[in-house]
């Protein structure tokens, strides 16, 4: 279950920027996972409070956003959206396109006192 491994890095970088400015509690945290990440949000958030515990972060609500993939055609360069990561494009039925955006994860925020 790699999400373990995910959540770890995430409470590793939240932990030591919350330190560095002096938070004593990290309240919330608000993470961002593209459509086309393959991670389970569900995963995430079991492993988040087992990962926290006797961290800045414990206790912390843990908040996931979903970005949508984003793709340009290569052949016609319209932008879409695609559902799937093998979905063609819409205006001339090309597979080969470049991804924008939605197949990464990232921390979008944290929250403390
Ligand atoms: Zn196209």
């Amino acid at each position: 279950m790699h999400e373990l491994s995910l959540c770890e890095s995430i409470v590793t970088l939240v932990v030591e920027s919350a330190g560095r400015e002096g938070i004593r509690r990290v309240t919330r945290v608000t993470v961002d996972i593209g459509a086309g990440a393959a991670i389970d949000p569900d995963a995430l958030l079991f492993c988040f409070p087992l990962v926290t515990e006797d961290t800045l972060a414990a206790r912390a609500e843990l908040a996931i956003e979903r970005t949508a993939l984003k793709a340009r055609c290569d052949a016609c360069g319209t932008d879409y959206a695609p559902d799937t990561l093998i979905a063609p494009c819409p205006a001339c039925g090309g597979t080969r396109r470049t991804l924008l955006a939605g197949r990464d994860m990232r921390v979008v925020s944290f929250e403390g006192e």
